[in-house]
């Protein structure tokens, strides 16, 4: 198949554009190395995608996608391009509308005029907002906590709008709190280990609980639902919650750092916690790799670049 990424140098935009190009797909990436963290981290990912043969295109979602879409005739589209990250949007809400919402409507218009067979979108576990035990996908009830939350929550409702309108075969997931190998930078578990290595201290805000899933999991289930065309809403989570204070307790004690607290930033959930019974059902996922292994691979990672 023909397929195109939207922010393909991001952290699960090129692991997956790795894994479809190594099933067989013809993929092409746009990413528009956006400055949300350092973007020599794209560059680098986007580096090794061409080398192994995707086609990168750098631009942006907002101007470009027509002319990208033309020319790539693509048959699936999945769309991860995103101004992702609770804390931002508490400071730049207007920021949030355009890139997680007006560039989500961007897409969708786009699979429309291009007639695109099939549109994945990338959404959140923040769209549950605060709520405890093991959450399936009709307990999103828009009671959200945070403006990154209520834009990916108003784009999933786009893509049902769109779905229904025009019969698009439109794909929602749900990640929950992804982590591995060039990940990204902002989030708890980079932070902890680049932090960890360079024996410096660990800070925990609050006192989280995540439903941490690795970023092969996250792929292999993208993968999967492509293959059996499933159309909907899923979680795609690991079912293990974990308390981020004894993730990073564990890695201060191994490489000698402190760990101190401080309070919960506003915006962040307690407790984020998969059930995945409905992407097993319709696609048969099932996460395989225990937090204990997927901590390890991404130490190794980190390890070979300090
Ligand atoms: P990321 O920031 O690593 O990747 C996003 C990519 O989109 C970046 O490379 C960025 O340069 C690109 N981009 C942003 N705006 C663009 C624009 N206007 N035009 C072209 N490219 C643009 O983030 P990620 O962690 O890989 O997340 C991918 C998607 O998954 C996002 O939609 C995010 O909100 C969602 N998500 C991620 C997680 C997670 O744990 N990583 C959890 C829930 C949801």
């Amino acid at each position: 198949m023909n397929i195109g990424i939207t922010g393909g140098a991001g952290f699960i935009g090129a692991a997956l554009a790795t894994r479809l190009h190594a099933s067989g797909h013809t993929v092409s990436v746009i990413d528009a190395f956006t400055d949300y963290y350092a973007s020599d981290l794209k560059r680098e990912r986007a580096a090794e995608l061409a080398r192994l043969g995707v086609t990168i295109s750098e631009a942006d979602v907002h101007t470009a996608l027509n002319d990208w879409c033309s020319s790539g005739q693509f048959d699936a589209l999945f769309h991860l391009a995103a101004l992702p990250g609770v804390p931002g949007s508490l400071r730049e809400p207007h920021r949030y509308i355009k890139e997680d919402i007006d560039m989500t409507v961007t897409v969708l218009e786009a699979a429309k005029r291009h007639q695109i067979q099939q549109v994945f979108f990338a959404s959140s576990s923040s769209v549950y907002g605060e709520q405890t035990g093991a959450l399936s996908e009709q307990q999103a009830t828009g009671q959200v906590v945070s403006p990154y939350a209520a834009a990916k929550y108003s784009a999933e409702t786009f893509c049902n709008a769109y779905q229904n309108l025009y019969g698009l075969q439109i794909t929602t997931f749900r990640f929950f709190t992804v982590y591995g190998p060039s990940g990204r930078p902002d989030m708890a578990l980079y932070r902890f280990i680049e932090q960890a290595l360079r024996g410096q201290d660990l800070v925990v805000y609050g006192d989280p609980v995540r439903d941490f899933t690795y970023i092969d999991d996250i792929t292999r289930g993208m993968e999967q639902a492509l293959q059996a065309r499933a159309t909907g809403t899923f979680n795609l989570g690991a079912n293990q919650p974990e308390s981020v204070r004894k993730i990073a307790e564990m890695l201060g004690t191994r490489y000698g750092v402190a760990v101190t607290y401080t309070d919960r930033r506003e915006g962040d959930v307690s407790m984020t916690w998969s059930n995945t019974e409905a992407a097993r059902q319709a696609f048969g996922y099932m996460p395989a790799v225990t937090l204990t292994e997927g901590l390890e691979r991404m130490i190794t990672w980190h390890l070979g670049r300090v």
